[in-house]
């Protein structure tokens, strides 16, 4: 690590010392140096570490990491960066997929050092970008008090998701973690400190909220906060087809009979279970009468599991798996996953025709596809695309391949490609954490009448068009 004296004192020295493919571009080192609170990494594990992400599909080098101390760092290495046309990455927790935190041959700005939660009220927290939502949680739960809407994996730093959307099991109720977002500080492509919210900026807003990093990086989140339940009764029923498990999944939706619905088609050793899982919230001794949520369900009684747990405890299941698969390496091999979002009206037969080529090794033993109908209507960013229907249904390959062998993960890459084109083709919308190569025309298509709302946006912020290169949609 370089501290800041370092840098102050030396840029060219610091140039110099990084070497190799890293060295700065020679005409850069005559601008002004670079002055910030924070620290510079530039050894070579640290780029090496900025070069990875969760899906280890794609490995792009940046010439240097920054961890800022404060939006005026951030500003700062923004407006250094564009003078020298440098691309700029903010990096949460680096759980992008396909290279979306990367910056080749640039700066990433590694989020994690900017995660401190600032002010908790009742109906609102404020916090750093780079503060995961574990952070949050632990901080506004012993309050009584938690976001509407919590990933199902709390690792993930809220400017992460909220460059993307953050869906959870309470999204039907409550909407994405971009729909719950009462205002934001931003610095923008341009190096400009913004403050964002409905009210103010309105435009920045929209374009920050599921834009993909395009316009500016995220330094403070209001985020709204809700009384937390004080337990969770979790159900998981099972199904002998896709076709069962849909109907009974539209009907406890319409019917709003669970605080939670998520559900899966999971592999088993000879083919696959088809799963809900419904969770019912509850304060107190009153435990909920969960046989009157199942009524009607035509799942195979005998199968069903439930569990009961503290609210944070319920949160937090995830790390059970995440656990394990760090044991057992599979946290570090490759992961190409395909994320989606299909039309209510068509979406049984398009996952059912997808489902069919699918083979367990695909998804892996501790993979999933995600299957579950959300109401649209929750959802209110304007960026973030859906199919426009009042039911979609989120339809995800989470890959953990037993192989990581490249040939391996090279072709299914590529079928992620073609599964895009096929799910684009019958009216589904991409949820952009999938691992595959998209065009600028692609995210036009994509974004389809929100297109003019985020060029507009860019053209505005980030004219040079500075930031996120890892995307590629400018
Ligand atoms: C195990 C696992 C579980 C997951 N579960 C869920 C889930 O339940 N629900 C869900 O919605 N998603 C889920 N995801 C996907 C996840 O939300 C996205 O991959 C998210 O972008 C990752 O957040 P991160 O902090 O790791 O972001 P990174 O990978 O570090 O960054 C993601 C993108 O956001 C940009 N970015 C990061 N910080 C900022 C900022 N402060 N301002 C502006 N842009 C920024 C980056 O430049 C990059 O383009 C999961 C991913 C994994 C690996």
């Amino acid at each position: 690590m370089i501290d800041r004296r370092m840098m102050l004192g030396s840029g060219l020295g610091y140039a110099a010392a990084l070497g190799g493919d890293a060295a700065m571009p020679a005409a850069a080192a005559q601008y002004p140096k670079l002055a910030v609170a924070g620290a510079f990494d530039c050894d070579a594990r640290t780029l090496d570490a900025a070069s990875e992400d969760f899906g280890h599909v794609v490995r792009r080098r940046p010439w240097l990491v920054v961890r800022p101390a404060s939006a005026a760092d951030i500003a700062a290495v923004i407006r250094w960066a564009d003078i020298r046309r440098l691309k700029v990455a903010a990096r949460g927790q680096g759980h992008s997929t396909y290279g979306r935190a990367m910056a080749f041959g640039g700066i990433v700005i590694d989020m994690g050092a900017m995660n401190a939660v600032h002010l908790i009220e009742p109906d609102r927290v404020v916090v750093d970008a780079g503060a995961t939502w574990q952070e949050v949680l632990a901080a506004t739960l012993p309050r009584g008090l938690t976001p509407p809407v919590l990933t199902n994996y709390l690792g993930l730093s809220v400017g992460g998701t909220l460059a993307v959307g953050g869906i959870g099991g309470a999204t039907s109720r409550n909407g994405m973690q971009t729909d719950n977002v009462l205002a934001l500080d931003v610095v923008t492509g341009d190096g400009r400190e913004l403050a964002c919210s409905a009210e103010h900026n309105r435009d920045l807003f929209d374009a920050v909220r599921g834009g993909l990093g395009q316009c500016g990086i995220v330094t403070r989140a209001t985020l709204r906060l809700v009384p937390a339940p004080e337990r969770v009764r979790r159900v998981q029923l099972f199904y002998p087809d896709l076709h069962s498990l849909t109907a009974d999944q539209r009907l406890v939706l319409g019917e709003g009979r669970f605080d939670q619905l998520q559900g899966a088609v999971l592999p088993d050793t000879d083919g696959w279970r088809y799963q809900i899982e419904g969770a019912v919230y509850y304060d107190g001794g009153a435990a909920p009468d969960i046989e009157a949520r199942l009524a009607g369900l035509s799942d195979l009684r005998e199968e069903a599991a439930t569990t009961d747990l503290a609210y944070l405890d319920d949160a937090t299941a995830f790390a059970k798996l995440e656990a394990l698969l760090r044991a057992n390496g599979q946290w570090f091999t490759p992961h190409p996953w395909w994320l989606s979002f299909l039309r209510g009206s068509n979406a049984e037969h398009v996952a059912t025709g997808i489902i069919e080529e699918l083979s367990l090794e695909d998804i892996g033993p501790f993979g999933r596809v995600a299957w579950y109908p959300l109401a649209t209507q929750a959802l209110r960013a304007p960026l973030l695309r859906m199919p426009e229907e009042e039911v979609a249904f989120v339809f995800n390959l989470i890959r953990f391949p037993p192989s990581d062998d490249p040939a391996t993960v090279e072709a299914t890459v590529a079928r992620n490609r073609a599964l895009y084109e096929r799910v684009r083709g019958e009216g589904g919308v991409l949820y952009p954490v999938s691992a595959f190569p998209m065009t600028a025309e692609d995210w036009r298509e994509h974004f389809g009448p929100a297109w003019p709302r985020l060029r507009e946006a860019k053209a505005r912020y980030d004219p040079h068009n500075t930031l996120t290169p890892g995307y590629e949609v400018f």
